[in-house]
């Protein structure tokens, strides 16, 4: 049986109905609508269903909410990850965030079982308020990644950024070459790979039609309605969460897509180094060696 506590655990990428953000970031994709009540009502409808359908789960679950906006601003949220992470069966529950919500929730929760993927976004708020907030964080031993978009326009602030950041803090860094392979010069990229050892792979991923892919089989993505695919990027239906059992949609599938240029999915290639790199923090993108606190 799959949902038994000594099965593998099984990782979620939560994305709801939720597309608003009090970030106005120009190269941000989504994010661009204002979330009616209603939508927000909707949205938060959806997230206390997924968290209800978790808690009568057996299996240990890892969630990641990858919301189309900033997810923490929103209470329910905050709730939703309050409820996972006190759930025993739930390993880790991790959320994409820009930061900028409020944080004394987060003292009242076991320090383990929360991590943070954290995007500093240039222009938006200034660094010294990012930074206070990451140690703030430490302070609270809640482990979290930092990462910012390698604009050209950022690099004055991605050089202060990692000036600030201890030592050992690694750096992640999302590529911004989709006007062509001409927008970082030679010695760019070699600055960007000595910041992010991993950029390289992010800018330029290998083929993944046909490699051998976690996603589908000990991880997948749901909507709010439950509506369960292998990841983000492959859009195909595997059933609903809510009334298909998951041992009729997990299974192991080779990659049908030509390129998995984003981290919430090449992380799950079997034939990368990455799950053995991040360990049960991958998720919210933080090496193994950062993880002291991880349970
Ligand atoms: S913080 Fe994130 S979701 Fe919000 S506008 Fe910026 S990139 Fe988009
Ligand atoms: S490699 Fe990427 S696109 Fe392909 S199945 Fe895995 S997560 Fe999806």
């Amino acid at each position: 049986m799959l949902n038994a506590a000594s099965a593998a655990p099984l990782s979620l990428l939560y994305r709801g109905t939720l597309e608003s953000c009090n970030y106005d970031c120009g190269y941000c994709p989504f994010a661009k609508r204002k979330d009616s009540r209603a939508r927000l009502a909707k949205d938060a409808a959806e997230v206390a269903r997924f968290v209800e359908w978790a808690g009568r789960q057996e299996r240990p679950l890892r969630i990641l909410f990858t919301p189309w906006g900033e997810a923490l601003v929103r209470r329910h949220y905050r709730e939703a990850v309050a409820a996972l992470a006190a759930m025993p069966h739930v390993q880790q529950v991790s959320v994409q965030t820009n930061l900028a919500a409020p944080m004394s929730w987060l003292e009242d929760i076991e320090a383990g079982k929360v991590s943070l993927w954290c995007t500093y976004h240039p222009g938006q708020t200034p660094q010294r308020r990012f930074l206070e907030r990451c140690t703030r964080l430490d302070r609270m031993g809640i482990r979290y990644s930092v990462g910012v978009v390698a604009m050209r326009e950022h690099f004055n602030e991605i050089r202060e950024l990692r000036a600030a950041l201890p030592a050992g803090q690694y750096l992640w860094l999302n590529a911004y070459d989709r006007r062509g392979p001409g927008y970082y010069a030679p010695e760019d990229l070699v600055w960007l790979e000595a910041i992010d050892p991993w950029f390289l792979h992010n800018r330029r991923p290998a083929p993944s039609r046909g490699a051998p892919c976690a996603a589908g089989e000990d991880s997948v993505t749901v909507d709010g309605d439950g509506e369960v695919q292998r990841c983000h990027f492959v859009p195909q239906r595997l059933g609903n969460l809510y009334s298909d059992s998951l041992e009729t949609m997990l299974g192991e599938r080779p990659c049908s897509r030509l390129k998995c240029d984003c981290y919430i999915g090449y992380v799950h290639r079997r034939d990368l180094p990455f799950q053995a790199e991040f360990g049960i923090g991958t998720l919210a993108r933080i090496p193994l060696r950062l993880q002291v606190n991880l349970g």
